[in-house]
């Protein structure tokens, strides 16, 4: 991303229309990518990693180039004009195909980290799509119980893994969640193996999963 900025009334004001022509969005037509986990099916297909209860995987733009770029100036500068950049992704591009959720829950992070963090960036989308889809948003169902590693340290899918596995717990009953329809939210997904634990949490429920950026 480069740091020429155009400042004007075209919204974003803080991405050249240049580099905010490099963001690659993953096409909304299903017949180019996996109809279940979303990869572009030029890209390696997460399915065989993912729990049977998982319905489908969404993600809006792949995690590289200029698109890590504003993921990662977002996570750890919190600058609120990525947030509202996002919020209009999220309005023009979320899937067509899902159906309402009984509710929405976004990927807990580790207290620690959210305290050097200041702010956990699933728990700002889940709102945000709570609010503009009318869905239930329970941010404290799902706790996380091991501050685990970051996942982006561990080299292979089996790493992340073992380094997810069981770090997270349930905050109630999974039996309140029979046959109900629970949307899941990320920031990024790489491996699906977070994701994945938190649906093994909901035996009974049909999962979906919405994420900002796949590192596909
Ligand atoms: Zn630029
Ligand atoms: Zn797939």
């Amino acid at each position: 991303m480069c740091e020429r900025n155009i400042l004007s009334k075209a919204y974003p004001s803080w991405i050249c229309k240049e580099c905010l022509k490099k963001i690659l969005f993953i096409e909304k037509r299903d017949s180019q990518i996996c109809f279940r986990c979303g990869s572009p099916l030029s890209n390696r297909c997460l399915c065989p990693n993912l729990n049977n209860n998982i319905k489908m995987l969404r993600g809006i733009f792949i995690y590289d180039g200029v698109g890590r770029e504003i993921i990662h100036k977002w996570k750890y500068s919190n600058i609120y004009f990525i947030k509202d950049y996002f919020e209009r992704l999220i309005i023009r591009r979320f899937p067509v195909n899902y159906p309402q959720f009984d509710v929405v829950i976004p990927i807990p992070i580790h207290f620690y980290k959210r305290i050097t963090r200041g702010f956990n960036q699933s728990n700002t989308l889940a709102e945000f799509i709570s609010k503009r889809f009318r869905i239930k948003y329970t941010p404290n169902l799902i706790l996380r119980k091991r501050n685990s590693k970051s996942q982006s340290l561990c080299k292979n899918y089996k790493e992340r893994e073992r380094n997810i596995a069981s770090a997270f717990k349930l905050n109630c009953n999974p039996d309140n969640f029979t046959n109900s329809k629970i949307l899941i939210v990320d920031d990024i997904i790489t491996s699906g193996s977070t994701v994945n634990e938190v649906a093994k949490l909901f035996p009974n429920s049909e999962i979906y999963i919405f994420t900002m950026a796949m590192a596909v």
